[in-house]
């Protein structure tokens, strides 16, 4: 008997052991901001503490083009960057980066991951794809091959690639598109995240991993579509909520009504994940209305193409009125390539069509929007943020 009770008991341990284990992705909300509805908080996760508000670099091949990791953690101080399922699906393939012990070990980032679920990139990169109730049929835009995604599929590639944060399959429609076409897409991405989710819950009991799936609320740009979305995905009651389908073409001020409408319904305790924003301009715009994480290509990608984004708006730097200007790109800003170049001779490397000018001009956009996200998260936390926002849209008029 005494043995029974001491292999229960340690069975017993074992399972609080494991719950604990696995909700480990955990929203703490600190702070919120009584004029708006903007949040300070921290995201736990198996590979560190994210402080939230969060922007996102983007690093789709498992990489942040031209930024080096130890430069993401050391200088950019980045907690959290995004990768891409479609892609390292095709290429190296998941199976092989699961071989190499998953995305953390194959890139050597020991920092938080969020992947999404290649949904977005195979309705906007692949070719004559097919959508049916068990996924979505595509070839590939690198050598034509057919693959399916189903819901279940794409979780199974996140848990090859052992990301701490997992998006389910949904179904992204381009802008504008009919109610009829927005309500069909909405009800299968509110199926197919029930479908995910269930599966995840599996995979997570048989491996014991501490990661977390959102589901992602979608319907286009009709209001009701997003509140019966939003409805229905609570029901899983998971540990976050995203809100996908903006930036595919609509005017500014839609994204933002569409997200300021969706934020309310969802659970003030788990963090809100808007995908695929924004602008400079727009980061306290998505804060105020109660968004905690956002991702966007924009500032690595435009900084590739010469678009650097300052305190004092933007620098367009093969202006010729730059050829031999002595001073840093941005004299507010201590990241790494305003403490050392001028901009005499960033414009040089441009013209020159040297590497380096893509590694120096990534690093300082993305310190420039991690900056706005410190400076956000300290207003919020000291009860400032309506004078900040304001003080944001007064310099964004200004600049225009
Ligand atoms: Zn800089």
């Amino acid at each position: 008997m005494a043995r029974n009770r001491s292999v229960s008991h340690v069975a017993s341990a074992r399972k609080s052991e494991f719950l604990a284990y696995i909700e480990i992705v955990r929203f703490e909300l600190e702070a919120e901001c009584p004029a708006t509805g903007a949040r300070a908080g921290r995201i736990h996760t198996a590979h560190g503490i994210i402080e939230t508000p969060v922007f996102m670099p983007v690093g789709t091949q498992a990489t942040v083009k031209g930024v080096m990791q130890r430069d993401l953690a050391a200088e950019l101080d980045a907690h959290i960057i995004l990768a891409n399922t479609y892609h390292l699906f095709l290429r190296p393939g998941h199976e092989l980066i699961r071989t190499l012990g998953g995305l953390h070990s194959f890139m050597s980032w020991p920092r938080a991951i969020l992947t999404d679920s290649g949904g977005f990139q195979v309705f906007s990169l692949s070719h004559l794809r097919k959508i049916s109730e068990d996924g979505v049929l595509f070839r590939s835009h690198l050598d034509g091959d057919a693959h399916l995604f189903t819901p279940e599929s794409t979780v199974d590639v996140q848990f090859a690639l052992a990301s701490d944060i997992m998006m389910p399959l949904d179904e992204c429609l381009d802008y504008p598109s009919s109610h009829e076409a927005a309500n069909e897409a909405m009800l299968r991405t509110v199926r197919w995240a029930r479908s995910a989710y269930q599966h995840f819950k599996r995979r997570i009991e048989e491996t014991a991993s501490a990661s977390a799936l959102f589901p992602i609320v979608q319907g286009s740009m009709f209001a009701g579509l997003r509140r019966d979305c939003a409805a229905q995905l609570l029901e899983l009651d998971a540990p976050g909520y995203a809100i996908g389908g903006l930036s595919v073409g609509e005017p500014r001020s839609l994204s933002m009504e569409m997200t300021e409408i969706t934020t309310p319904l969802l659970p003030r305790d788990r963090p809100r994940y808007v995908m695929g924003v924004g602008m400079p301009e727009e980061l306290s715009e998505y804060v105020a209305r109660g968004v905690d994480m956002m991702d966007c290509v924009l500032p690595s990608r435009n900084a590739r193409n010469g678009c650097l984004f300052t305190s004092a708006g933007r620098v367009i730097i093969k202006q010729a009125r730059y050829r031999d200007d002595p001073a840093p790109l941005d004299s507010n800003c201590n990241c790494i390539t305003c403490r050392t170049h001028s901009r005499a001779y960033l414009r040089h490397l441009f013209q020159s069509g040297e590497m380096l000018f893509s590694t120096l001009a990534t690093i300082h956009n993305l310190t420039h929007y991690l900056d706005i996200m410190r400076k956000m998260r300290q207003a919020i936390l000291l009860g400032r943020f309506r004078a900040y926002l304001d003080n944001a849209r007064n310099s964004a008029v200004e600049s225009t």
